[in-house]
């Protein structure tokens, strides 16, 4: 069997990140997102690449208008109340075009114009599933909302990446009770384990980190799973080139390539996984990085005929 090369975006512009950051502190990188995007489709295109790209329901919304139209009426409870991305509702602009940190239409219209990308959800409101608070109730008419304003455009949606990769089996089942067929999962081990954003403990982000620049805990080259939805787990999540860690890109792209060349050779998965907003720094750099990874991507195609797959071909 040959090797499968997957790739997963997580698209959620400010949505993704409001709980913890801002316009001031964070809109640099969401406005380079929206330069990103173009960019990384044109590479896709050029290269055969298929991709699924989970998207934010929210950005969807081409106004506010229709945005405060679609929400569901159950929402989620979190004990702490930053999480919940309703409570910035009050500052969000008018439209696309007057708010392009909240407003992603004229993005998701690149994307679906855009042969082999498949998109995804990555819920309604950027849910979290681990925290306290929420409920299962919640969650699914955050899906169900986000499902309807896919339905608009046409697009069914099948695939989804849980926001900050939280997730339990009750989620999964109502998943699979509205359609979706596939979802990424974590990769194996303690430091990837789904967890609470408390328990993101510094010694799970440093060995991750460490992981990241130097593959010390293995390849994570993958099986997809059996049981509907299928996990199509993540193998590593590409870093972006910025800062201080910069110098480090070359062994982190170093990484991915040999993880990649395992999973070609042994006729197994390697799901790589970012947000264009990590690009939305020095944007040329980590274009450069990822032409790499393309590249090394075309070579495996022709030499052991690996796949490009998104997230539904599983
Ligand atoms: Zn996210």
């Amino acid at each position: 069997m040959s090797g499968k090369f997957v790739i997963s975006l997580d698209f959620e512009l400010l949505w993704g990140v409001r709980d913890h950051a801002d316009r001031t502190s964070y809109g640099a990188n969401v406005l380079g997102a929206r330069q990103a995007v173009p960019r990384i489709l044109d590479l896709f295109a050029e290269n055969g690449i298929r991709a699924t790209w989970a998207t934010v329901g929210f950005l969807f919304c081409e106004t506010k208008d229709e945005l405060i139209a679609a929400l569901p009426d159950a929402r989620p409870a979190y004990d702490n109340p930053r999480l919940s991305n309703y409570g910035y509702l009050e500052e969000v602009g008018k439209d696309e075009r007057s708010d392009p940190y909240y407003f992603g239409a004229s993005l998701i219209d690149a994307i679906q114009k855009t042969p082999g990308q498949e998109i995804g959800t990555h819920t309604m409101s950027h849910y979290y599933c681990l925290e306290d608070g929420q409920t299962l109730a919640a969650f699914e008419a955050d899906l169900v909302a986000a499902r309807k304003l896919a339905e608009q455009r046409r697009i069914a949606l099948k695939s989804i990446v849980f926001p900050r990769n939280q997730f339990t089996q009750a989620h999964l089942e109502v998943c699979a009770r509205h359609g979706i067929s596939h979802y990424r999962g974590n990769p194996i081990g303690w430091a990837y384990r789904a967890t609470k954003g408390a328990e993101q403990t510094p010694a799970r982000r440093a060995l991750r980190l460490l992981d990241a620049y130097s593959g010390v805990l293995g390849s994570q080259a993958f099986q997809p799973g059996h049981d509907e939805p299928i996990d199509v787990p993540a193998s590593r999540f590409l870093r972006p080139c910025s800062g201080r860690l910069a110098a480090l890109h070359p062994p982190h792209l170093a990484v991915i390539k040999r993880g990649m060349t395992v999973a070609a050779k042994a006729g197994r998965g390697y799901h790589l996984w970012w947000h264009p907003h990590n690009f939305g720094r020095g944007l040329d750099a980590n274009m450069a990085g990822l032409k790499v990874i393309i590249d090394h991507f075309a070579d495996l195609r022709e030499r052991f005929e690996m796949q490009s797959l998104a997230m539904e071909d599983f």
